[in-house]
């Protein structure tokens, strides 16, 4: 069983109180983005999984620690399989670069594990379970364009018309989420009477919507946001200069993906991203092209 999931972009990210639960309230747009993960499912009698890829993948936990591991183990908890199975994963996304890699990862086993144990679960319970490994996952699973609300687990779809051309500048060594966090944190400590959370709790700008109701690369350039940002920069100030570098070598804009310290520059179209991409690479930067959105985990071949 073949199964692929997309990374993902955060056209948006505004990072809000800290909850109850430890979890930062969040409102973000997000997009599925052709940087994909793929997973071969074959069965087995226990759990295993093996990693490779064009990215360095020696960050990935080859045991029950292992995203997709612990998804494939959830979804036969959950229902009754008293089988196994062998995942093979083929990393696209960057390990701990800010763009969902390892829950494409989970949502790519849950699907491919379901069919291929035909467990038939409901859309709704693969979501239910998805939530539980993370809160990137239910949009690993869903794809496409949404904003998601809580922490960022509660989706509901966003309009976009056409396709979004991206540029995606990777580092060598990735950031830890919780991490970057922490440093956000520390931030708003420092500066609380300037970036202080708004009382009313984050909510998605009207204008990041328009824009990809409209299709319109410029405006979304303008409309893009990502809290996130200050806190990687902070931990990684290296990045300023190759975000300035993108702009000048023709992005629309660039942003931190997500917690980083991968890089999203946003293009006119894809003979701007391929330009964009070949004068990052000729400075040294390990640049790619993407394009989104794209779908959420899907099985290829069965
Ligand atoms: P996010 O943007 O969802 O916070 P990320 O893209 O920054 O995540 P990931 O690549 O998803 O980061 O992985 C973060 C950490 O999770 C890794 O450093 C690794 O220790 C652990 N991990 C567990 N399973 C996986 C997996 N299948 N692929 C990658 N990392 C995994």
């Amino acid at each position: 069983m073949h199964v692929r999931a997309p990374g993902k972009v955060n056209l948006f990210l505004e990072v809000g109180r800290v909850l109850p639960d430890g979890y930062h309230a969040l409102a973000t747009a997000f997009q599925a983005v052709s940087l994909c993960e793929d997973i071969w499912a074959t069965p087995a009698e226990g759990f295993s999984v093996s990693v490779r890829g064009p990215v360095d993948v020696s960050g990935v936990p080859r045991d029950d620690r292992n995203l997709a591991v612990r998804a494939a183990r959830l979804l036969a908890a959950k229902t009754g399989y008293a089988g196994g199975v062998h995942l093979e994963i083929h990393k696209a996304v960057p390990v701990a670069g800010g763009m969902g890699g390892g829950s494409a990862d989970a949502a790519a086993a849950l699907v491919a594990c379901d069919a291929l144990w035909d467990t038939h679960l409901t859309s709704a319970q693969l979501h239910a379970l998805a939530a539980r490994l993370g809160a990137d996952v239910p949009f690993a699973l869903r794809g496409g364009t949404a904003v998601g609300t809580g922490r960022g687990d509660e989706l509901s779809s966003a309009l976009a018309r056409g396709r979004f051309d991206w540029v995606f500048v990777t580092a060598s060594e990735g950031l830890s989420t919780p991490e970057v966090y922490g440093a956000l944190d520390r931030h708003r400590e420092r500066h609380r009477f300037d970036i202080e959370p708004s009382a009313a709790g984050p909510r998605v700008e009207p204008d990041v919507l328009h824009a990809l109701r409209a299709g319109d690369p410029a405006a979304l350039a303008a409309a893009l946001r990502n809290d996130l940002q200050v806190a990687a920069l902070a931990l990684r100030p290296d990045l300023a200069d190759v975000l300035v570098s993108g702009e000048r070598a023709g992005a629309l804009a660039g942003i931190v993906s997500g917690s980083g310290p991968t890089l999203a520059f946003l293009c006119a179209d894809e003979a701007a991203a391929a330009d964009v991409a070949g004068s990052l690479a000729a400075d040294g930067f390990d640049a790619h092209v993407a394009y989104g959105a794209v779908p959420g985990a899907r099985v290829v071949t069965g």
